[in-house]
């Protein structure tokens, strides 16, 4: 009998993420505007606030002594950020528009050219660029290094970014959210507390923008709080990347196809890869792969240690040197998934919390920062006089509908259903869709749950190259590249059943890029003990979307990326 994630639910509820204010009134933190998350979509809020608050500021003085905060759970702004990153401008020249050029932001340049390879075991065959993949004019950055400027230029517009500091719960009062409740610092194993402790607070404001990105912890319990879910779920991809010092410069963006994924319908592996060059000393390179892949040993973290020994990647990290490693997942529903509402009440949410990404481009930071200024603008208008804080938050869904993010998604809107039908297939339809502007296959094609898919397993894990230390590394050097000192005696924050079947066991042990799960005794009852290592995880959000439920962690715990 195959076995689905789904069928083992983790130990988790909604209600776990939603309450309402516990801190006495006059011990609670007043501000004006409150933001979850630092990255793109969250910074651009945050920027556009700034902004109109530097044009009016006798509005502003209405916000009082904190008009607008920022909260981010890594050690600093940029520490969880994680892309590829090829980025779009639009976004970023829409936000700065006559207050700051291209040139002054910190890209490694602009793409000058690019090549798609389909790859089999030994050989690359440069094929046409798909027009989705056509990338002049965009430009080359490290997400984390563009993150810690956004958030510079946020604190010089007068926002206060509270780093170290990961948002638990979400304040509802009345069916309206008012805030946010901060993670407790300074517990043991067993939740109890230590010398350090300090227990975390009751942030009021009187607008919320959840801008936590990828697996959103506060999101996700809003979207069930007020019925957002849209009509079809969504579904998740995993990146692993890491980036290198090389020899050589490369001049160009690669992306491939093919090998080492398997094309064949049943796999369900749909993915590829990026090769970036960054400068003249420096490359980035990535393997993404859909998490409604159904083989139990399917491991992203050593299929891009595989395509490494491809001959013609090899090359390029010849005489090279790893200097940084990651993981996080994308949100690969698009626009068929995307909810129904994107405000709820006191609420706003953008970013890839809602899935604003375009899935056959691979790009979703110039919607992140479009969307954290549309709903930056939609706060600010709950200020006007006599206004009203309804229609002011619904008329940033107006605001979204109208803009470049809808019209893109629209275009792509099926396209990566299709791939779920095999990679010939699903090419084709891609081309025909591309093709067709979105018109041709008329209609939505429905999605299914990334933890829906059965299980199979077929010795995958046999290719996999042995660990070298120099081209190929196992995971747990790839942790230690990613910066992670979280603290091994904390509260574990995986919420997973721990008695379940071996192969559903095993396909977490697989899949997770930072070796947090092990295989443990058998039970005698079919079932196989899971064994938690949470200390070594980056966050990554995979094992939400395959049957589990990552919960933020001690605020400044994880990664600490630079240049990913
Ligand atoms: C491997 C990979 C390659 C990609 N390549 C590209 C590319 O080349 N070009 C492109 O345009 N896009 C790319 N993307 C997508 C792009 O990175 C995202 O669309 C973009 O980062 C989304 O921005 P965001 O602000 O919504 O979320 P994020 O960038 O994820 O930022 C969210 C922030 O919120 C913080 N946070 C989350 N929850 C909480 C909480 N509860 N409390 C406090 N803080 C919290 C996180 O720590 C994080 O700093 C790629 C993504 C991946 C994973
Ligand atoms: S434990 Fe889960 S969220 Fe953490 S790194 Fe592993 S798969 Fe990702």
């Amino acid at each position: 009998m195959s076995i689905r994630p789904s069928e083992f639910p983790p130990p988790w509820s909604t209600s776990d993420a939603i309450a309402p204010p516990t801190d006495p009134v006059d011990e609670r933190i007043e501000v004006g505007f409150l933001i979850v998350g630092a990255g793109p979509a969250g910074l651009a809020a945050a920027i556009r606030l700034g902004q109109l608050m530097e044009e009016d500021p006798a509005t502003a003085e209405r916000l009082g002594e904190v008009p607008v905060a920022v909260l981010e759970k890594g050690k600093a702004p940029g520490a969880h950020l994680l892309s590829g990153a090829v980025v779009n401008p639009r976004g970023l020249q829409r936000l700065f528009k006559g207050r700051k050029r291209i040139d002054e932001m910190p890209f490694y340049g602009e793409v000058h050219g690019e090549s798609v390879l389909f790859l089999t075991k030994h050989r690359a065959v440069r094929i046409p660029t798909p027009p989705t993949m056509i990338n002049h004019r965009n430009y080359v950055a490290s997400l984390s290094r563009l993150g810690r400027w956004l958030a510079e230029e946020a604190e010089e517009l007068g926002v206060t970014i509270l780093p170290e500091t990961s948002g638990e719960r979400l304040l509802v009062d009345g069916g309206r959210v008012v805030g946010v409740r901060t993670g407790d610092r300074g517990r043991g194993r067993r939740g109890e507390e230590l010398g350090n402790f300090e227990p975390g607070s009751d942030i009021a404001a009187r607008v919320t923008i959840l801008a936590e990105g990828t697996q959103g912890h506060l999101t996700g319990a809003a979207f069930e709080r007020f019925g957002l879910r849209g009509e079809n779920p969504q579904v998740w991809a995993l990146g692993v990347k890491e980036v290198w010092k090389v020899a050589k410069p490369l001049d160009h963006v690669i992306h491939t196809m093919g090998w080492p994924l398997r094309p064949a319908k049943k796999f369900r592996e749909f993915g590829g890869s990026f090769i970036y060059p960054m400068g003249d000393d420096m490359v980035t390179i990535g393997m993404v792969v859909g998490l409604d892949y159904r083989d139990t040993e399917l491991s992203v973290h050593d299929l891009l240690q595989e395509l490494k020994t491809h001959p013609r990647v090899k090359r390029i990290l010849d005489g090279g040197e790893r200097v940084q490693w990651g993981a996080k997942t994308i949100p690969e529903g698009g626009f068929v998934a995307l909810p129904s509402r994107f405000h709820a009440p006191g609420l706003l949410l953008c970013g890839d919390g809602v899935g604003l990404v375009n899935v056959p481009a691979l790009k979703g930071i110039h919607y992140a920062v479009e969307s954290g200024r549309l709903a930056a603008e939609a706060a600010w208008r709950t200020l006007a006089r006599g206004a009203s804080m309804r229609l002011a938050l619904a008329s940033y869904d107006g605001s979204l509908r109208e803009s470049f993010i809808w019209r893109d998604l629209r275009e792509v809107r099926n396209m990566r259903q299709a791939f779920g039908r095999g990679f010939y297939v699903g090419g084709a339809l891609a081309g025909a869709m591309t093709a067709s502007k979105g018109r041709f296959p008329p209609g939505d094609a429905p999605t299914e749950r990334d933890a829906d898919q059965s299980l199979i397993s077929t010795d995958r894990a046999g290719s996999y190259p042995a660990a070298d230390g120099k081209l190929v590394f196992d995971k747990l050097s790839s942790v230690f590249a990613s910066g992670n000192r979280t603290r091994d005696d904390q509260p574990n924050h995986i919420r997973i059943q721990e008695k379940v079947p071996r192969e559903l066991a095993e396909l977490w042990a697989h899949m997770c890029p930072a070796q947090v799960y092990e295989v443990g005794e058998a039970d005698g009852d079919g079932t196989v003990t899971v064994k938690l290592a949470p200390s070594n995880c980056v966050q990554c959000g995979a094992i939400t979307a395959k049957g589990g439920r990552l919960t933020p962690p001690e605020g400044g715990s994880g990664p600490e990326y630079t240049v990913t």
